[in-house]
């Protein structure tokens, strides 16, 4: 029987930027409380075994996931004599969150983490939720799953978090709108035309936040926002027009709630993601973190404007994706996810991503609407991002011809 007082941990997603700072939260809580404070459950990459490998040697997890089983030999040779379990391959990722860890942090990229996500979500757990994606896709029945089991979901995505900092759940009715702020990403002040012809290199250089590279294109479209905004209409349970998204390119206020009452409550913070992962991981408590204080005298200015739809159309396809429902935004995602692997593959431009995207969005015929109604199902959930995954790599074709 474990120790209560000892804190059980799931990183799913440990090798990339949301699983290293997470690690380093808990590097700094271990230091604090002690190595035996904390227990490291599972750990999952995708095909970084290497350093999936030095994590073992670090902390010691009972199991492990590899999603690319192509590097099972290298990952076994380099944790020899470790009695720590080897799982290989997607399904793997699902065994890593039905380990019995009470705070799971979901941080795999795209729709790719939902089947992991769903099974820590159906165990009782706190799950602290970066991969956005995952909510994106399944929307309300991942909620519903959460309610049901038991799960306490806490947002990791910075903006969510500030907003659930803020958002009072026994006023809701007095909430007017909430807002989501935006950095504007590298192409803040480009042409359209530039933007159209934008390099791979260039979508990923952000100029505040450093992050995995399908987030940073996603930021660099907007997308990214436009996939929050959809996040955010599950976690607060509010309405399409409750939100409202600001371009704010210092990044240090996050995000907003307008009571009623005319009152406006904001969370501010440095842009760092220890800061929202330390809420999560701590809450309904604090702890103290290295992260550095902002400190206002400093700033000479804070600026906040509206995102230019034309030259950043993916925000616009976001917005009609929710107001269409569950299975739009589904597709949206899956459609997204296609366009930006392409485009770092050099196989489309960053002028495309929108087109194909609006180009798979409009792919119904006079008969049938394939992203029509909300998901009746986990099962409708996967077939619908089959589909227009398919859908979009055939689009992809002719926009390329
Ligand atoms: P990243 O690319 O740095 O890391 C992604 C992690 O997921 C890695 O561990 C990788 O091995 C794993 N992964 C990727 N594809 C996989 C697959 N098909 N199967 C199994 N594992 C896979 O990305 P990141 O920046 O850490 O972002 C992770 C998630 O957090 C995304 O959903 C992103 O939108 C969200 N998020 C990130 C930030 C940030 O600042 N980085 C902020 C808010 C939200
Ligand atoms: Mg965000």
């Amino acid at each position: 029987m474990e120790n209560s007082s000892v804190k059980t941990i799931t990183v799913l997603g440990a090798t990339g930027s949301i699983g290293d700072a997470t690690l380093d939260i808990m590097r700094e809580q271990r230091a604090k409380n002690g190595s035996d404070s904390i227990k490291v459950k599972a750990l999952t990459a995708n095909s970084n075994w290497k350093k999936l490998a030095k994590l073992v040697h670090e902390f010691h997890p009972e199991f492990i996931a590899l999603a690319d089983g192509q590097f099972e030999n290298d990952l076994r040779e380099a944790i020899a004599g470790f009695d720590t379990q080897i799982g290989i391959g997607p399904d793997a990722l699902i065994t890593a969150a039905a380990c019995d860890a009470h705070w799971v942090m979901a941080a795999i990229t795209g729709a790719a983490g939902l089947p992991s996500v769903l099974e820590a979500a159906k165990r009782g757990c706190v799950l602290a939720l970066a991969n956005k994606e995952a909510l994106v896709c399944s929307g309300s029945l991942l909620m519903s799953i959460c309610a049901k089991n038991g799960t306490t979901l806490l947002p990791v995505d910075s903006e969510h978090n500030a907003i659930f900092q803020v958002f009072d759940p026994a006023q809701s009715n007095m909430v007017e709108k909430i807002i989501l702020t935006a950095s504007g990403g590298p192409f803040l002040s480009w042409s359209f035309e530039q933007i159209k012809k934008a390099t791979p290199a260039q979508a990923i250089a952000h100029p505040v936040w450093a992050m995995g590279s399908k987030i940073s294109v996603d930021s660099a479209s907007l997308m990214n926002k436009g996939l929050e905004i959809i996040e955010a209409r599950h976690l607060f349970d509010v309405s399409p027009s409750q939100i409202d998204v600001l371009v704010h390119p210092q990044s240090v206020v996050h995000g907003l709630v307008q009571y009623k009452d005319g009152s406006l409550l904001a969370q501010l913070g440095a842009p760092d993601m220890r800061v929202p992962i330390a809420h999560a991981w701590a809450w309904p408590n604090r702890i103290v973190t290295s992260v550095k204080s902002l400190c206002l005298s400093e700033l000479s200015r804070l600026d906040f404007e509206p995102p230019d739809d034309r030259r950043f159309p993916a925000l616009n396809l976001a917005k009609h994706a929710m107001a269409a429902g569950g299975n739009s935004c589904n597709a949206l995602n899956a459609a997204n996810e296609v366009a930006v692997a392409l485009f770092l593959q050099g196989n489309l431009g960053f002028g495309q991503i929108a087109e194909l995207i609006s180009t798979v969005m409009n792919s119904k015929t006079s008969e049938s609407d394939p992203w029509r109604g909300e998901p009746q199902s986990f099962e409708q959930v996967f077939e619908i991002d089959k589909l227009a995954r398919y859908v979009a790599l055939q689009s992809a074709q002719r926009l390329q011809d």
